[in-house]
């Protein structure tokens, strides 16, 4: 007789922040700060294995007060009406990888620790549109992608040369968990069902030129590859003890963009898309126009940097006023945003009224080199801009976190406001509402503000 011993399941508890009103959940007697343990009997690793659950229509969940009182709830084909804290309950999956071209790797100290997390988790990846590189799958994890359809993934492939990849991405060999999961080509072939958006971080003379033509020949023969795009390698001045890196030269920049220029013809004649698409990036370093709205096929890669700049631009153009209240505009942004927002904004020197300056500001904290408005942080506006020069500072929403008035450096737009003694504001997210931004700031400055607006006051108090 053999005995078959069930290993318990680790528990990973969800805490509970929000109980809907009427609910399954609140008829029940939960209450915020509970901790949800399982759901039918099953431990539950994260928000889509939740779902899964309560997909058979009757569930029965298992909960834990503060304290250690267990409690029990059903529900039969109803939403029990629970919110949690996290969308991970057993933690985030980290990357099994020591890329040379790696941000974290290169980030100055003392931002907050997320900024330092190396994850890589294709649950993320699935339900935000984060890249993964794969390397850290095991069998469980392609298992459960493909029986639960996660889909599509956003995956970084860099190269399909495996030995390139190899070199570029040099994984740790005790942290990966299936050596098949470093195969580019098996792991896209084993997401055959699938789809793919994906991207390769291009370094000048290493993974462009032919590398560059062999990974786009590879990736467009799979039909569930759905795009490509290209961003150059991010650099900061904070890379010691890592390889040498460069950024792209304008000659190197108008090379990759006749390679991408070449496939897009080709791709639109054999798949009616283009399948692979330059960030902006490419097409300033390069000096070359920006690709209209409709080369851009409805923007899937804008938070990887494709397209951000045409969206921002958007086609139309307000009607101006002839005049408005003085008012001294000063709007701060990257080094490689200014020249594009300078144009964009010209007509704006015709109003009566409107002093507007476009200063390209230094990133302090990151290093010169690092010309992105989404990485100015708190302190490049402070050692950017003189207190008082200007009645408004605009800053763009790129540089807050999503959803605060907080930049990377956490220094807020109302410690911004105080120091620098103006009215500080975000920008908008495209030209039209910056512009409004830009005309409103006129009839909130045009009372008396001795320096400080009316949002800093209500901030202050
Ligand atoms: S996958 Fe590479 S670039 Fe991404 S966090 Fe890991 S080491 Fe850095």
């Amino acid at each position: 007789m053999t005995l078959a011993l069930e290993m318990p399941q680790a528990v990973h508890p969800a805490l509970v922040s929000r109980v809907e009103p009427d609910s399954a959940a609140h008829r029940a007697g939960v209450q915020i700060g509970d901790e949800l343990l399982r759901v039918n009997g099953n431990a539950i690793t994260d928000i889509l294995a939740y779902r899964r659950e309560l997909e058979v229509g009757v569930a029965t969940l298992e909960l834990r007060r503060a304290g250690g009182e267990h409690f029990f709830f059903d529900v039969e084909w109803e939403e029990p009406g629970l919110e949690f804290s996290e969308v991970l309950f057993d933690g985030i999956k980290l990357c099994a990888n020591k890329c040379e071209f790696c941000y974290v790797h290169q980030m100055p100290r003392g931002f907050r620790k997320s900024l330092y997390v190396m994850d890589d988790d294709y649950r993320l990846s699935f339900l935000y549109g984060s890249f993964v590189t794969l390397t850290n799958l095991a069998e469980e994890d392609f298992q459960r992608i493909l029986n639960e359809n996660l889909s599509p993934l956003y995956v970084s492939i860099h190269s399909t040369d495996q030995a390139l990849r190899a070199d570029m991405m040099k994984w740790w060999r005790l942290k990966v968990k299936d050596e098949g999961s470093t195969q580019i080509q098996d792991a896209l072939q084993r997401l055959e069902p699938i789809d793919l958006y994906t991207q390769l971080v291009l370094l000048p003379n290493r993974n462009d030129g032919e590398h560059l033509e062999g990974s786009l020949e590879y990736l467009s023969s799979l039909p569930n590859v759905l795009s490509v795009a290209c961003v150059p390698l991010g650099l900061t001045e904070h890379r010691r003890n890592l390889p040498e890196l460069r950024p792209y030269t304008p000659q190197e920049a108008k090379a990759v963009l006749s390679i991408v220029h070449r496939w897009q013809r080709e791709m639109l004649l054999k798949r009616g898309t283009r399948f692979i698409f330059a960030s902006d990036e490419f097409y300033i370093l390069a000096g070359e126009p920006l690709p209209s709205e409709e080369a851009y096929e409805g923007f899937p890669m804008l938070e990887n940097g494709v397209g951000m700049v045409r969206d921002f631009l958007g086609s139309g153009f307000p009607r101006l006023p002839a005049s408005i209240a003085p008012t001294r505009v000063l709007i701060g942004t990257g080094s490689l945003f200014a020249p594009i927002l300078q144009r964009a904004l010209e007509p704006l020197h015709a109003v009566q009224g409107l002093s507007l300056e476009i200063r390209a500001l230094d990133n302090k904290s990151f290093g010169s080199v690092t010309s992105v408005a989404g990485l100015l942080t708190g302190r490049c506006f402070l050692e950017g801009v003189r207190a008082g020069e200007a009645d408004v500072l605009l800053v763009s929403p790129s540089t807050l976190r999503y959803g605060t008035e907080l930049m990377l450096d956490e220094i807020s737009l109302s410690d911004l406001r105080l120091q620098l003694k103006m009215d500080v504001r975000s920008g908008g997210k495209t030209l039209t509402d910056l512009i409004a931004v830009i005309l409103e700031s006129a009839s909130v400055t045009a009372v008396p503000q001795f320096g400080v607006s009316a949002h800093s006051v209500k901030d202050r108090a």
